[in-house]
């Protein structure tokens, strides 16, 4: 009668390979006569082995499927209880206790690269309408003479003598629970697996070189102080010749002498003598781009702002602009010569604005009762 494997192990007969194996890692733990003093656990522990050695098999398995044993005499296995009993692999065990080492294998000589990032100072003019502008670059570049591999001319990496390929080496320690096996980087090969017996004289093996070298990025209009423009692939080439990161450029906006940016709106100030400030005026304005004619109403008090629609930035997406605000500064005159004096007393007299005459004769709050009196 043949052994119920699939009952050993407590899994399904349609388990997978993957189910199995968790199966017989858990068991194998339970059971390990190290660590199980139960008398009868050495028994069992020899059946888990049993179970899985058939049921990680592919040919086995199909044996049982159909009825068969292969681990029975004649049953196309070797048979139990043999000088070494079933055959599982040490490395199962280990994996049992100490979860997958197996996975881990050399590590690749070729790894992707690093991103890099670059200030670009710009003018408020390109901010604004874009400019391509040249930007040069320290980054790792792919080594010219030996395109990345590290091998100089006409040679080639070998496989390590210590490790034989597999970039670690296990050293074996006695514990509790029998022999240990642990793994650590092979120091020979650094983990790669393969050595570089002859190394590229341009890169000394690291297949790519840093160099210094200038491209031209493209800046778009309406970009702001802060942003930052992605350039696929600009990046530091990684080691080996690996795939570049990305170059970032970060763009700073130098302030303007005249125009102070907001969003998409551009603000500015103009300053403006009280006179025409009162009698109304047309003022040119320098935008950006244009000349604009604006009318100063009058009677425009400091402080007023004109807009000029469509005169600001234009939005990065889309084919809007910001507007731009003018701020008007009304300056009041600081010198007088007699007649210019003698006229504006005139004018104030007209007004009823004698203020100045009240307060040099009775003071502030004289003259403000005097305005209330209506004299
Ligand atoms: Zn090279
Ligand atoms: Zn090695």
């Amino acid at each position: 009668m043949a052994k119920d494997y699939y009952g050993i192990l407590g899994v399904p007969r349609d388990a997978t390979a993957d189910d199995i194996k968790r199966a017989y890692r858990k068991l194998a733990r339970q059971y390990h006569p190290d660590v199980n003093p139960d008398p009868d656990a050495q028994e069992k522990f020899k059946d888990i082995n049993a179970a899985y050695e058939v049921l990680s098999d592919d040919q086995k398995r199909q044996i049982v499927d159909l009825g068969g044993d292969p681990l029975a005499p004649g049953g196309g296995g070797m048979g139990p209880g043999g000088a070494g009993g079933p055959f599982v692999g040490f490395q199962d065990i280990m994996d049992a206790f100490f979860g997958g080492t197996t996975a881990r294998g050399p590590r690749p000589r070729v790894r992707p690269g690093a991103d890099a990032i670059i200030r670009l100072d710009l003018e408020l003019q390109e901010t604004a309408f874009g400019v391509e502008a040249p930007l040069t670059v320290d980054t790792a570049v792919l080594c010219s003479t030996c395109s990345g591999a590290g091998t100089a001319p006409g040679t080639h990496p070998q496989t390590c003598d210590i490790c034989h390929g597999k970039g670690e080496v296990q050293s074996v320690q006695r514990t509790f629970l029998g022999q240990v096996v642990s793994a650590r980087p092979c120091s020979a090969c650094q983990g790669y697996g393969t050595t570089i017996p002859h190394p590229c004289a341009t890169c000394g093996g690291e297949g790519r070189v840093r160099t210094r070298r200038t491209l031209t990025v493209k800046i778009p209009a309406g970009v702001e102080d802060g942003m930052r423009i992605r350039l696929a692939q600009q990046g530091e080439v990684g080691p080996g010749g690996g795939q570049p990161g990305d170059l970032y450029v970060e763009i700073h906006e130098r302030p303007h002498d005249v125009f102070a940016r907001k969003g998409n709106d551009l603000h500015c100030k103009v300053t403006v003598p009280m006179t025409a400030a009162a009698l109304g005026t047309r003022l040119t304005i320098k935008t950006l781009d244009t000349e604009e004619q604006v009318d100063v109403k009058a009677g425009t008090q400091p402080g007023a702002t004109i807009r000029i629609k469509g005169r600001g930035v234009p939005h990065l997406r889309g084919t809007a602009r910001g507007d731009l605000f003018v701020h008007l500064d009304v300056r009041t005159p600081t010198k007088l010569d007699a007649d210019q004096e003698r006229m504006l007393r005139e004018f104030a007299k007209t007004r009823g604005e004698e203020m100045a005459e009240l307060a040099k004769q009775g003071g502030f709050f004289n003259s403000l009762r005097n305005a209330f009196n209506g004299h």
